[in-house]
C-alpha cells in the first residue's frame, strides 16, 4: 500500500546521518512511484515531487530533527497543501433563506447514504433539514432515503417516481418554506457512467431551483476515476465541493490527494463507513498524516523535537486508547503533555476530537491549575486513583480538604478526567498502520 511504501522510504532515510542531494532524489523517486501506484494523478505527482525536492535539497535541518524526519516534514506539508490546507465548511445562506444542497454523482457512489449522514451532522448544528427523493428511476432509492431519514429523525419529502426531478425539487422547496426547513438536501439519481441525460437533469434542477451548494459524491475506492468524474462534473454543471466516500475501505489515497489539485474544489466531508454516523469533516492535515501512516506521531516528533522520542509517543498513544485510564495515568500524561505543549494540542491532532471538548481540557492545563490538579490527585488514596468510580461525595470532601481546595474543584477535575477518558475511548484508531482496519492507504 501507499502507506507501507512511503514508510519504507522514510525508514531508509531515517537511518542516515546526513542527507545528500542524491539521497533526496533517490527517496523522492520512490515516493513518486508509490504515489503513482496509489493512483494519484500523474501531473499532480510530478508537481508534488518537484515541490518537495526544491524545498528538501539545501534546506537547513531543524533543531532536533534528523534529515530523514526533515524530508518527512516537507512531504507532509506539501501533501496538506495539495489537499487545500484548511478544512472547508459547508456554506449556508444567511438569515432565514433556504440553503438548497444538491447531491450528485454516479450510481453507488454513496449519495443517498451521504445525504442522510449529512442531515445528521446538520441536526447537530441545530438545523432542520428536509431530505428530498429526486431519484425517480429506482423506487428502491426513494425507500432507502425514507428509511435513512427516519433513522436520522429528519423529514423526507418524496413524490414517488411519477414526476420529474425538477418538479419534485420545486415542490419540496415550497414545502420547506411552509414547514420552516432552512436546509433542503436533494438526493438525485446517478448513472453507472457519466452520461448526457444525467447532466441535463442536474443542470435543469440547478437552473430551476435556487441550488446554493452542488456537492459531488465520489467513491474514494475508484481512485483516479473519481478524479476524472469530479473534473467532468465541474466542467459540465459546476460543483462547490466533494464528499469523498468509502475512505474506510482499502483505498489507495489517490483520490484524496488529487481531487483538489485537479478540480480546484475542496473535499468537505469524508465517508468512513456504512453507518449513518460514519461521516467526518475532511481535515487535510489528518488525511496527510494518515496517508503517511505515521498518524500524529509525525507532528509529535516535530513538536517534541528532542524532548521525546517516537518510542515514547507510541507508548503514550497506547495508554490513551486504554479505556481503563486511571488518575495516575492522567497525572503522568499531563507531565508528558506539558513538554509537548499541552494535552489539547496533542488531542487536536487526533481524528474525531471536537473543539468544545478541547476547550474544556485546554482550560485545565495552565501551570497553576496543573499544580492544583496534582495536589488533588495526590490527596487521593491509591485505590481512588486507580478506580475513580469509587469517588463518592464523602471521599471527594476528604480529598478537597487534603488538597486545600473547594469540593467544586474536585468535582470539576473528576468531570474533566471522565471527559478525557471518554474521548480516548472514542478516539478512532487512526494512528497510522498500527491502527485496526485503517491500513491499506
Ligand atoms: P448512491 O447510489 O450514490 O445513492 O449510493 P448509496 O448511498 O446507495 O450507497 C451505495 C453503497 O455504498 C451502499 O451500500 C452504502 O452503504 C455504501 N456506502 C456509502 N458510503 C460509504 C462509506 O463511506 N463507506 C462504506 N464502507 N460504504 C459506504
Ligand atoms: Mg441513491
Amino acid at each position: 500500500s501507499l502507506t507501507d511504501k512511503l514508510q519504507n522510504v522514510f525508514k531508509n532515510l531515517r537511518s542516515k546521518g546526513k542527507l545528500t542531494e542524491d539521497d533526496v532524489k533517490a527517496a523522492l523517486r520512490e515516493v513518486k512511484l508509490a504515489l503513482l501506484e496509489a493512483d494519484v494523478n500523474f501531473r499532480v505527482v510530478k508537481q508534488f515531487v518537484k515541490d518537495v525536492q526544491e524545498r528538501a535539497i539545501g534546506q537547513d535541518v531543524m533543531n532536533g530533527l534528523n534529515p530523514g524526519q526533515m524530508v518527512i516534514k516537507i512531504v507532509n506539508e506539501e501533501m496538506v497543501k495539495l489537499m487545500g490546507s484548511e478544512t472547508t465548511e459547508l456554506a449556508y445562506r444567511p438569515g432565514q433563506q433556504i440553503t438548497i444542497v444538491m447531491m450528485c454523482g454516479l450510481q453507488g457512489a454513496g449519495k443517498t447514504t451521504t445525504t442522510a449522514k449529512l442531515a445528521g451532522k446538520m441536526k447537530l448544528k441545530g438545523k432542520n433539514p428536509l431530505l428530498v427523493a429526486c431519484d425517480v428511476y429506482r423506487p428502491a432509492a426513494v425507500e432507502q432515503l425514507k428509511v435513512n431519514g427516519e433513522k436520522q429523525g429528519v423529514e423526507v419529502f418524496s413524490m414517488g417516481t411519477g414526476h420529474s426531478p425538477v418538479d419534485i425539487a420545486k415542490a419540496a422547496v415550497e414545502h420547506a418554506n411552509k414547514n420552516g426547513n432552512h436546509v433542503v438536501i436533494l438526493d438525485t439519481a446517478g448513472r453507472l457512467h457519466v452520461d448526457e441525460t444525467m447532466m441535463e437533469e442536474l443542470k435543469a434542477i440547478k437552473e430551476q431551483v435556487d441550488v446554493a451548494q452542488t456537492l459531488l459524491v465520489v467513491d474514494a475506492m475508484t481512485g483516479q476515476d473519481a478524479v476524472n468524474v469530479a473534473s467532468t462534473f465541474e466542467e459540465e454543471i459546476g460543483i462547490d465541493g466533494v464528499m469523498l466516500t468509502k475512505l474506510d475501505g482499502d483505498t489507495r489515497g489517490g483520490a484524496a490527494l488529487s481531487i483538489r489539485a485537479v478540480t480546484g474544489k475542496p473535499i468537505l466531508f469524508a465517508g468512513m463507513g456504512e453507518k449513518l454516523s460514519d461521516l467526518e469533516q475532511f481535515y487535510p492535515e489528518r488525511m496527510a498524516s494518515r496517508i503517511l501512516g505515521m498518524g500524529d506521531v509525525l507532528t509529535l516528533i516535530e513538536k517534541a523535537q528532542d524532548s521525546i522520542d517516537e518510542e515514547k509517543a507510541r507508548d503514550m498513544e497506547k495508554r490513551f486508547k486504554k479505556a481503563e485510564f486511571s488518575f495516575d495515568d492522567y497525572l503522568e500524561s499531563m507531565n508528558q503533555m506539558k513538554k509537548l505543549g499541552g494535552l489539547s494540542s496533542v488531542l487536536s491532532m487526533m481524528p474525531g476530537v471536537n473543539a468544545s471538548q478541547l476547550g474544556d481540557i485546554e482550560s485545565a492545563m495552565d501551570d497553576k491549575k496543573m499544580r492544583r490538579i496534582e495536589g488533588i490527585i495526590y490527596s487521593m488514596t491509591p485505590q481512588e486513583r486507580a478506580n475513580p468510580n469509587i469517588l463518592n461525595p464523602s471521599r471527594k470532601q476528604r480529598i478537597a480538604k487534603g488538597a486545600g481546595v473547594d469540593i467544586a474543584e474536585v468535582n470539576r477535575l473528576v468531570k474533566q478526567f471522565e471527559q478525557a477518558r471518554k474521548m480516548m475511548k472514542q478516539m478512532p484508531n487512526m494512528m497510522g498502520k498500527r491502527g485496526r482496519g485503517r491500513k491499506g492507504m
